[in-house]
């Protein structure tokens, strides 16, 4: 209802990202207070950075829908690794995009989008929280510049950030209608940072104050009209709401999860907690009520990206999702009884994650406060909809609060500036070594044109097979096709010379049903350039011999289309395993060379280098090209797609071969009448032991007997 198919696809990636590279490490990072560089590098590589900033500021232009999928994801995994790229695409992004110029927009805008350069948000002071127009940092005219002074607190990534939005008072005297926003570059003179919060949860991102003495910053740099930065600060509030809002269902979800596992492993009183009914009624309660949290989240979503103002769907969301994310998790945590409290069960460190999204970004009291507020004008409106009059400010308190916090500790000294997404290694031929396998990329010489074709299986995602044996049956049918992971290792083989060498195009084929086309869609998305699908019901299924020969067929007939292949690329399936024949037929029907249990591969002088293990350590091989070239199992993991490849792999229009596309040779390939003869043994009690003194001998001596049997 709320939701597309570049939606879901989004969601599925963004899920399959969280699965595989962060739910093995967010215990870590709670551990070590610290969210690993790669996962950082791997999110904006993806473009998870820029998901809702426009195009034209190098994000990706997506909707709010995407954006949620993406924060749920990750969230039900680690909020922590979501904190950052979430606020790239509202705290961060929101003031400039609402208030800023079109230079600034060009200046600031890409660096955020691309994960390069985090902007924090600097609002709440040690004296105005919930009463953010009780500040007292105070920015005064000199000349081109203004001079800032005051402190802001719990800025959220202040130690990495390159800059900070700063809301300061301008006219003191106009109370919340004397503040503007400036963007300042945290490397300036008089700017420094205060100690790291120790948090009680969300332990991976630092939370630190942000001082300013006499910073000096130039008038270009304000966003928006003086004295008009208020109300650009509650809308950007209102937008990061629904972030907020969102990283609630996704721990919620992931405490529900926790809690099903628990009760349905554990005894007590000689049943599973699962079958007691009051706990039965508490999952019941706690899963009705998330599923209520995420209508409204989603609604609020869905209404910001049809152009609505969302100012009191943003705070029913983020208010109701929020405190029934604490409900939740803290009912999963007495679900786990005192296994919930020990730091082994994830549920603890979601305890502690949970508990502050009822308080940043606006409390829960003050979402009650602009949802009454409009709810109770005499239109309904928004406040939102008159600039000056902010929607989530709060009635100011008779005296200023002093802050219940410890007195502020001296400014540190300056962290490293972010880092920058890692660069690959430099590529270079691996020369034989011994006994460590060369880590180099593989590289193509020169930057010449090679034009590879890997060929890809679909097998069944087995995560989703479900056997019922009581009834014999499975739903291996429906189940979703993945990537062989022999097969990902030879794409990513080949993506890797992709990128060593642009020159290089990669073409994917598989044979299969209509499902394995998403296998193609796969290979699209992590630098395939083309993919083929052959696919015909007559085909039935093909055995290692006819597999090879009708490859065959499929490859002179891409190479019509697409040029002559340099390298066809297997999986190392078709070489080692039980239908290991499928690499050497392949390399016969073609006539090519066959180069197999490659690792590192390359085109060097016209000729295909790859590194090959033996028992002595490793050797480099070479080949004459054209080359049929079985990968071995490397240690390389296929890369994930960025949102983009994935959202253009899924438009791709994949070409279909039925047999008679592939000519009258094909309908021959696979047809029984090829089998002269089938042997089946006898059912006997023990077997022949062939035991000669060397292989070869025993060899001899089996093919004697399958001769002798007529089996051969
Ligand atoms: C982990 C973390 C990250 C943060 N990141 C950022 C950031 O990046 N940038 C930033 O600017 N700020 C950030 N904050 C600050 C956060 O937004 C504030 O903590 C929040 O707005 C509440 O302000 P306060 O802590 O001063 O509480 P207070 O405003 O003092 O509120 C204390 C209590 O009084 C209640 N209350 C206050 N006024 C009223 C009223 N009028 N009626 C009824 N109840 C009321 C509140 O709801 C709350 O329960 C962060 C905070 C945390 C904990």
């Amino acid at each position: 209802m709320f939701f597309n198919e570049d939606h879901n696809n989004i969601r599925e990636l963004a899920r399959e990202f969280a699965e595989k590279q962060i739910a093995p490490i967010a215990t870590e990072i709670d551990h070590t207070d610290e969210v690993p560089q790669h996962i950082y590098d791997a999110m904006a590589e993806m473009g998870f950075y820029g998901l809702k900033i426009p195009e034209e500021y190098g994000g990706l232009g997506l909707d709010s829908r995407s954006y949620m999928c993406v924060v749920e994801e990750i969230c039900k995994k680690s909020i922590a690794c979501a904190l950052i790229f979430s606020s790239a695409n509202s705290l961060s992004s929101a003031p400039i995009l609402l208030a800023g110029t079109e230079e600034q927009k060009q200046k600031y805008i890409p660096g955020i989008a691309s994960g390069k350069e985090f902007m924090a948000f600097g609002l709440t002071e040690p004296g105005a929280g919930s009463d953010a127009g009780s500040m007292t940092t105070k920015a005064v005219a000199d000349g081109d510049y203004f001079i800032l002074n005051g402190r802001k607190t719990f800025i959220t990534g202040a130690p990495f950030a390159k800059y900070c939005s700063v809301f300061a008072k301008t006219s003191p005297e106009k109370g919340s209608r004397g503040i503007s926003t400036f963007i300042v570059d945290m490397s300036l003179p008089g700017v420094s940072i205060g100690k790291q919060e120790e948090k009680m949860g969300q332990r991976g991102v630092s939370v630190c104050d942000v001082v300013l003495e006499d910073v000096r910053v130039h008038k270009s740099d304000m966003l928006g009209e003086i004295d008009r930065g208020f109300a650009t600060a509650m809308k950007t509030l209102s937008i990061g709401r629904i972030g907020v809002a969102t990283q609630s269902i996704g721990i919620a979800q992931n405490a529900i999860d926790e809690a099903v596992k628990f009760i349905s492993e554990r005894k007590q009183f000689g049943q599973f907690l699962s079958d007691f009914q009051a706990l039965r009624f508490m999952i019941a309660d706690m899963e009705t009520k998330l599923n209520a949290a995420r209508l409204l989240v989603y609604n609020a979503a869905y209404k910001m990206d049809m152009g609505e103002d969302v100012t009191k769907d943003s705070s029913m969301a983020k208010y109701y999702a929020s405190e029934v994310a604490v409900e939740i998790v803290g009912n999963a945590l007495q679900l786990h009884g005192g296994y919930g409290y020990s730091k082994e069960y994830t549920i603890e460190r979601l305890w502690r994650d949970v508990r502050v999204l009822t308080i940043y970004e606006g409390t829960s009291q003050i979402q009650q406060m602009v949802i009454a507020g409009i709810v109770l004008k005499p239109d309904g409106a928004a406040p939102a909809k008159k600039p000056d009059a902010p929607a989530a400010k709060a009635e100011a308190p008779a005296a200023k609060p002093e802050p219940p916090k410890p007195a502020a500790p001296p400014p540190a000294p300056k962290p490293e500036p972010p880092k920058p997404a890692a660069q690959p290694a430099a590529p270079q031929v691996s020369a034989p070594v011994k006994p460590a396998a060369p880590a180099a990329p593989p590289v193509a010489k020169d930057g010449a044109q090679v034009n590879i074709l890997v060929c890809v299986k679909q097998v069944p995602n087995t995560e989703e097979l479900k056997v019922d044996a009581a009834a014999g049956t499975s739903n291996l049918d429906s189940i979703p096709s993945v990537l062989s992971t022999f097969d990902a290792c030879a794409l990513e083989t080949a993506v890797r010379m992709k990128d060593a060498n642009p020159a290089v195009k990669i073409v994917a084929l598989t044979i299969g049903p209509d499902k394995a086309k998403d296998v193609l869609k796969s290979c699209l998305s992590v630098g395939a350039d083309k993919a083929y699908h052959v696919n015909d019901a007559a085909f039935g299924d093909l055995d290692s011999l006819a597999t090879s020969y009708i490859l065959s067929l499929a490859v002179k007939k891409i190479e019509e289309l697409e040029g002559a292949f340099d390298i066809v690329f297997l999986g190392r399936q078709a070489n080692d395993t039980d239908s290991g024949q499928v690499g050497p037929q392949l390399a016969e029907y073609l006539n090519y060379p066959q180069l197999a249990y490659a690792r590192e591969v390359s085109v060097v002088d016209g000729k295909v280098r790859a590194t090959r293990e033996t028992e002595d350590g490793f050797v480099v091989v070479d080949a004459a090209m054209p080359a049929v070239v079985t990968v071995t199992k490397t240690e390389y993991d296929l890369r994930f797609p960025s949102v983009k490849s994935k959202m253009a792999a899924n438009r791709a229009e994949i070409p279909v071969f039925a047999a008679a596309d592939l000519g009258p040779e094909a309908a021959e390939a696979w047809s029984p009448a090829k089998t002269v003869k089938t042997y089946i043994p006898q059912r006997k009690t023990g077997g022949i032991k062939i035991e000669e003194e060397t292989g070869e001998l025993s060899a001899e001596k089996l093919t004697a007997l399958l001769s002798d049997a007529g089996v051969i």
